[in-house]
């Protein structure tokens, strides 16, 4: 017995960080979100290249779609490997058959020339017709010059802004900063430590793994009402299993709490990629539904059409070789992890 539903979106991925399972350890060990975050992750993005990034993305489109996730709202950093990074990413996802939405995070963290070259790499790449959110990396680690700028360019391009806001309690000034600039078409990511009313408008991506993963705190999304999606933050894009586990946070939080919720936040996402109502998963179980999924383990898509086209069928990809791109996914994290 099989279901039929539409495809999932992931509201907040890194395709970069496809790669990083199995990274050396760092020089010591990380003992808050700001030490995870320089230890690791800006260690990891600082050495990728656009060959790195390539297969890094093939690797996490391939994942996504073998998860029944038809649509990716990445959010992107190569210091060293900016200009037509954006690129890269939605030519892999394309090669596989995904769908994604792609944005470079600005930063001061390299100064304000590398503020001024992530700006450029969204401009580019959505003057030339991508499909995009123009990124900020977090407030805490732009300049309000920066915060502008991004803001600007979104407007002038007709696009929202995919930042990450209070993910730790280090951007605690984001509200107050980001107040007079953000828009119903934000997407704000993970919002952790954001007040009660924080008076920002947009769409707030909640990643309940990786929230648990980087030890920050439960976001409590439903203070933000019917606003909320789910997202990895890099970590997979199996969306059902972030179901799961968004539901399991609810229901620690309050025991009370119904599956229902975190299944209209699931199916949210289609608002950010309304396309993906057209595509179809067929899945390898018949009770799509919010009470047996919660509590169903290893539902699979047997079957994906994306945009008309069959891009998943018996569970292997169409498009592509998923032994040959996991080969060379391996072969790309032997060079990176060399690096670190
Ligand atoms: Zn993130």
């Amino acid at each position: 017995m099989t279901a039929t539903t539409p495809g999932l979106v992931c509201g907040h991925h890194h395709l970069y960080s496809a790669l990083a399972r199995g990274m050396p350890p760092p020089p010591r060990t990380p003992t808050d979100f700001g030490a995870i975050l320089e230890l690791i992750w800006w260690r990891l993005d600082t050495a990728l290249d656009l060959e790195m990034l390539r297969w890094s993305a093939m690797l996490g489109a391939l994942e996504a779609l073998e998860q029944g996730t038809t649509a990716i709202v990445d959010h992107h950093e190569s210091p060293n490997a900016i200009e037509g990074s954006l690129s890269v990413i939605a030519g892999a996802c394309a090669e596989v058959g995904v769908r994604v939405v792609c944005a470079y995070g600005v930063t001061d963290r390299h100064g304000a020339d590398g503020a001024q070259r992530g700006l450029e790499e969204n401009r580019r790449f959505l003057a030339e017709g991508g499909r995009g959110l123009v990124g900020v990396h977090a407030a805490f680690t732009c300049s309000d010059a920066t915060l502008e700028a991004a803001a600007g360019l979104a407007t002038d391009l007709g696009v929202g802004v995919h930042v990450h806001v209070c993910e730790g309690t280090q951007d605690h000034a984001a509200p107050e900063r980001l107040r007079p600039l953000a828009r119903e078409d934000w997407l704000l990511a993970h919002a952790v430590h954001l007040p009660e009313d924080p008076g920002l408008p947009g769409t707030i991506a909640h990643n309940p793994r990786s929230n648990l993963n980087n030890g920050v705190g439960y976001a409590r999304p439903t203070r933000f009402g019917s606003r909320v999606v789910l997202g990895s933050d890099g970590i997979g894009a199996a969306m059902l299993e972030e179901f799961q586990l968004a539901y399991v946070c609810h229901r620690a939080d309050d025991v009370t709490a119904s599956p229902e919720t975190a299944w209209g936040w699931l199916a949210a996402g289609a608002e950010l990629v309304p396309e993906v109502a057209s595509d179809e998963v067929t899945w390898s179980y018949a009770r799509m539904d919010a009470w047996h999924v919660a509590f169903t383990p290893g539902i699979r898509p047997v079957r994906v059409v994306v945009d008309g086209e069959v891009v998943l069928e018996h569970g292997r990809p169409t498009r592509v070789d998923a032994d040959e791109v996991r080969a060379k996914a391996a072969e790309q994290a032997a060079r990176l992890h060399a690096r670190l």
